[in-house]
């Protein structure tokens, strides 16, 4: 079994279930994540017992490189998995230090209108050592410490929900990766049962939402999502999670040229959401050669935000990182896979 693939319980579990004591999974946790050591032989202070049994039933193994991108704002990284498929992720220069955007599935199936990860329809989900494996390859590869993750790469992380949450308890274990719940945000395009689920695991992990409309009407042409999960609903879950978390929700909202960039739209949104504990991430749509969607000039976005502020909602515009890459979404790994 892969070391990568247990939570601190579950390797707990697993080595009490065996005859051995719930200490010693601190101990290997300490040898692997402090120590760098991926020697069951070298771990000094486990019994010979214990080293023979873990040196027959546990191994390290990691994705490997397949291709690096560099630029000066992102990295973009292809990995590839044990079966050969292959996950990307972006490794983000910001002046807070640095944030690593992973991938929770290999494709997806939300298939929003706009989104090269869902062109090419959901393989598998990605198993906890994939998931965590984005991280500590990364942190290899480049030899820094990654100071925030954000699950915004390929897939929908709700629909992956069980190894998320185990993700969770990895990334944000002091003795593990040790990154703090607040450097850490899911992103989902409002599977609203999860949120449901997700507030009410009340970690202190950011949440982001996929809105990119305001209304039940534009939301249903661009995401498939919304068919099953009208706004109304999405809203309610929200309030919910702000309610019983009390942090405040980012909501994603892509620029898209005469679909969702009118002043009619900025009006609409700021009455969505005016008085809820959430702030809006205007993103400049990235263009992919397959669909025809193009994305809206810097004068509309700008009159959008311009909209939002003057109604008193928090707004940003995303800074564009991985533009001159095969860009955001899902474009690298769709260029290199034989079509
Ligand atoms: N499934 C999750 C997380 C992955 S997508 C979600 O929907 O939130 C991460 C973000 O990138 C989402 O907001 C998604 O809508 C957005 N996105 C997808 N394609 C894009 C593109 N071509 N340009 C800009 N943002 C894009």
């Amino acid at each position: 079994m892969n070391f990568y693939d247990f939570t601190q319980e579950e390797l707990e579990n697993y080595l009490i279930e065996n005859g051995f004591k719930k200490y010693n999974a601190t101990q290997i946790i300490q040898w692997v994540y402090e120590h760098n050591v991926t020697d069951f032989s070298m771990m000094s202070n486990l019994s010979k017992k214990l080293i023979e049994f873990l040196n027959k039933n546990m191994f390290f193994k990691l994705p490997k490189l397949v291709i690096a991108e560099k630029s000066e704002l992102a990295n973009k990284y292809l990995l590839e998995l044990i079966d050969g498929n292959r996950v990307e992720c972006v490794l983000m220069n910001h002046d807070y230090g640095y944030s690593l955007c992973v991938s929770s599935q290999v494709g997806c199936n939300m298939g929003c209108s706009f989104c090269e990860s869902g062109r090419l329809k959901k393989v598998r989900d990605l198993t906890l050592d994939e998931l965590v494996g984005q991280i500590i390859c990364v942190s290899k590869i480049e030899n820094i410490r990654i100071d925030s993750v954000v699950v915004m790469g390929i897939g929908e992380p709700f629909d992956n929900f069980n190894n998320i949450k185990r993700f969770i308890s990895v990334v944000t274990n002091n003795k593990m990766i040790a990154i703090g719940q607040r450097h850490l945000t899911i992103s989902t395009c409002g599977i609203v049962p999860k949120i449901y689920e997700f507030a009410d695991l009340e970690t202190g992990v950011n949440l982001a939402v996929s809105l990119h409309a305001p209304n039940n009407e534009i939301r249903d042409r661009i995401m498939k999502v919304n068919h099953g999960f009208k706004i109304e609903k999405l809203m309610e879950a929200l309030d919910y999670y702000i309610n019983k978390t009390n942090r405040r929700v980012t909501i994603e909202y892509i620029m898209l040229e005469g679909i969702n960039d009118s002043d009619k739209c900025a009006e609409e949104l700021a009455n969505l959401i005016r008085g809820k504990l959430m702030y809006v991430n205007l993103i400049p749509y990235n263009e992919t050669t397959h669909f025809e969607l193009k994305r809206s000039n810097n004068f509309k976005i700008k009159r959008f935000y311009d909209i939002l502020k003057k109604n008193n909602i928090n707004v940003t515009i995303r800074k564009e990182m991985g533009g001159n890459l095969s860009a955001a979404c899902g474009q690298l790994r769709a260029n290199a896979e034989k079509e």
